[in-house]
């Protein structure tokens, strides 16, 4: 089957991409211009020499139409993993515009080609994310059936929020874990990966590490992946809201993982208070449960633990970069 991925030059879209390689699917790409897609196509065409890939440019998501063109060329079509979304936090644009508008227009502007180009398509995943469903309070167990309170303007009433999630939306916690590619990695990593290095990043090695840094709870990049060409796969999770998380860490997990398995980052990064993690966590990060999405999977699901996580991560970013 074809699949068309958007967003493709993205770094989970990459692994996307990787996945469905190599299951056999079709992949067509969108990503913003010939420059960037041309890195991602050759990167892929050595690693999978008959991969059926093609990459079209939609520069803007927002933009009218923006996927008319690519759907008209496409009509074989099966499956839309959309990914495309805005998610610079250094954005110096206005945040309406550059965060809300792009992401909603966007997301319109795929379905409405779907619907008018597209005879085919059966499923359509959409890259939510976890912070749509997150609480204010870190002792509420989250479910893949909560929103977050704070809505958005724009939406009015339950029935656009139903129509949002009348289809498979993956809601991802932060993703961290290593590029598809080695020569993806630079000095500044993708936007949740940069958010570790940054906690790492200090110039006051011997502070204890902030308690209040992160708190959060992760998902490899790879499983993030995965749960995206699932619901291709199960029936059942093909209208689900997956809740896509795994371990709550906070700063000083951070620390000791990389402490533990990096010993000559010693002197260059916290060591912070090393015994002090299960408790901080405990009281600080959000938990969830979603035994009843990997319950419909046959078999389960095992995710790859956080340390797996930070050790790959940070073995390709040291071959190549100093902290
Ligand atoms: P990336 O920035 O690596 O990928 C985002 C992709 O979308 C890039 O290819 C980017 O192109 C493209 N894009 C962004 N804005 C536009 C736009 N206005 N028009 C056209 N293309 C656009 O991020 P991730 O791989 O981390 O994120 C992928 C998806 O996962 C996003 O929807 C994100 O919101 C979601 N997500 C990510 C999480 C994380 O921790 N990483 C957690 C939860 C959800 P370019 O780089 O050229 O601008």
């Amino acid at each position: 089957p074809v699949v068309l991925v958007t967003g493709a030059t993205g770094f989970i879209a990459q692994h996307v991409i990787d996945k469905l390689l190599a299951r056999n699917y079709s992949v067509i790409g969108t990503g913003r211009s010939e420059e960037k897609n041309s890195v991602v196509i050759k990167n892929f065409k050595e690693k999978y020499p008959k991969g059926e890939l093609s990459f079209a440019v939609v520069p803007e998501i927002g933009a009218d139409d923006a996927f008319d063109d690519v759907l008209k060329e496409h009509p074989e079509v099966k499956y839309v993993i959309h990914m495309a979304s805005p998610i610079d936090f250094s954005t110096t644009s206005p945040l309406k515009e550059f965060f809300l508008d792009a992401a909603v227009t966007g997301t319109l502007n795929i379905l409405k080609a779907i619907k008018r180009f597209a005879p085919n398509v059966t499923n359509v995943v959409l890259t939510s994310s976890y912070v749509s469903l997150m609480q204010n309070d870190p002792q509420i167990v989250l479910t893949n059936d909560m929103w977050n309170p704070i809505t958005w303007d724009d939406v009015k009433n339950s029935s656009d929020a139903y129509r949002a999630s009348k289809f498979a939306t993956v809601n991802p916690a932060l993703v961290t874990g290593p590029q598809v590619f080695d020569s993806s990695v630079n000095k500044v990593l993708n936007g949740s990966n940069q958010y570790i290095l940054h906690v790492v990043k200090t110039d006051d090695v011997n502070s204890k590490a902030p308690q209040d840094q992160l708190p959060i709870v992760g998902v490899d990049v790879r499983d993030t992946a995965e749960f995206h060409i699932l619901p291709l796969e199960i029936e059942a999770l093909s209208e689900d809201r997956i809740l896509l998380v795994d371990e709550p860490f906070i700063g000083q997990r951070v620390f000791n993982i990389l402490n533990d398995n990096f010993p000559e980052l010693k002197g260059k990064i916290p060591v912070g208070d090393y015994n002090s993690v299960d408790e901080l966590e405990e009281k600080f990060c959000p938990k969830q449960d979603i035994s009843n999405i990997i319950n419909k999977i046959p078999g389960g699901y095992k995710f790859i633990p956080l340390e797996t996580s930070l050790v790959d991560t940070f073995k390709q970013y040291l071959a190549k970069e100093e902290i």
